[in-house]
């Protein structure tokens, strides 16, 4: 018997509710088209409508509701006109992120066929399909962004404020082994490590250090690293030299911006918040959030949605599946027509319209 899978799904808010639908529609599609077992709970908790009802972003049982399942498959989470940011995101996905130890974010930036990067070559010409492709690994759960410090003084002209960075052994090697392990299934092998420890005399050089250990074991891996400041030049002015780059967690947070941004539209860009070990579920969503400038017009992009779940076919061990979805979102965006294109990528085609035409593309 196959096995079956259970992903929680929470479309959340905004664009969320739109682009999940499309999500899941590509998803069962691969599962029909691969035989996988797929099933889908939906779950209405984590969106600021619930939050209006309850007061609060999540049930108590949040935890024992969709912590068995095999993933969880996310639209969008922020309405801020109706609940402050730190409280709907502080009361969902950074929550997750925290209580599933989801500490490896994955971002791929890959210029697709049909998009137009906004960075150029230095001769003026356009970057091609393919110019572009890396995958941005973050560290998730520590580093710069503890909460380990506090103000002195307040209020008075002595007034200090600290904030600790924690790096702890485990912590740095976990993150660095799973950017490793990804370097080395890809073509180029290529490990690039963003790093400041010309500046940030005591955390940074240790990172260094962790990273050269690291590479011991991984021989077949050419590893490189840059400052940040330098690291995000070459992201605008060579992203073609480079393949997985690797950060702490602010490192990473800017980079992990900035990579899928060179790439073009903020609409495809997919996200993962990864738990490698596999105690807990792991967490896949587009880069973007619920955009409550374009919501309720059925015309948000929904390919980071797709995206995202074509990553989390792979974490679940079906790779063909994700390939045959990846191939189906580049057949139509290479196809260049305005009905399967978004307003985003210059279409006038709907969220609807392109989920559609990916299903069909990938039923080929
Ligand atoms: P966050 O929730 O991370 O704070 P944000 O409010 O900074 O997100 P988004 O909600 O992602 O940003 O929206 C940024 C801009 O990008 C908006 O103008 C939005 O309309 C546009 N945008 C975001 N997602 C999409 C999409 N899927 N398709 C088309 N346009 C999008
Ligand atoms: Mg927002």
């Amino acid at each position: 018997m196959k096995p079956l899978h259970r992903i929680a799904v929470i479309a959340g808010d905004g664009i969320g509710q739109e682009v999940m639908p499309e999500g899941i529609r590509v998803m069962e599609a691969a599962a029909s088209k691969f035989d996988i077992g797929l099933q889908f709970d939906r779950f209405d908790f984590a969106s600021c409508a619930y939050y209006e009802q309850h007061g609060k972003m999540l049930p108590d049982d949040w935890k024992s509701r969709i912590g068995s399942h095999d993933a969880i498959y996310f639209g969008a989470v922020g309405w801020p006109e109706k609940v402050p940011d730190h409280i709907s995101l502080w009361g969902s996905l950074l929550l997750f992120r925290r209580e599933f130890d989801q500490y490896v974010n994955v971002r791929p930036a890959k210029l697709m066929p049909g998009v137009t990067a906004p960075v150029v070559r230095r001769d003026g010409s356009p970057r091609q399909p393919g110019e572009i492709d890396m995958v941005i690994v973050r560290e998730n759960t520590e580093g710069e962004y503890s909460s380990i410090g506090g103000r002195m003084f307040p209020g008075t002209e002595r007034e200090i404020v600290v904030q600790e960075t924690v790096m702890s052994r485990i912590g740095v090697d976990r993150v660095l082994r799973y950017a490793f392990e990804v370097a080395r299934s890809r073509p180029k092998k290529h490990l690039t490590s963003a790093t400041k420890s010309n500046g940030i005399a005591i955390t940074m050089p240790y990172w260094d250090e962790r990273v050269a250990e690291m590479a011991k074991s991984y021989p077949d891996v050419t590893v490189d690293k840059f400052h940040i400041d330098i690291l995000t030049a070459h992201f605008v002015q060579r992203p073609d030299f480079f393949d997985v780059v690797v950060g702490s967690n602010l490192f990473g947070d800017i980079l992990s911006d900035l990579g899928p941004a060179c790439t073009g539209t903020i609409g495809i860009a997919p996200s993962a918040n990864l738990n490698p070990d596999r105690s807990h579920p792991s967490l896949f969503e587009p880069v973007h959030g619920s955009a409550p400038d374009i919501a309720g017009k059925g015309i948000a992009n929904p390919i980071g949605q797709i995206w995202c779940g074509a990553m989390m076919l792979d974490h679940l061990g079906y790779r063909e599946a994700h390939d045959a979805v990846m191939l189906a979102i580049e057949a139509v965006l290479r196809s260049g027509s305005a009905e399967v294109r978004t307003p985003d990528l210059g279409g006038k085609g709907t969220t609807r319209e392109v989920g559609l035409a990916i299903c069909q593309a990938l039923q080929r």
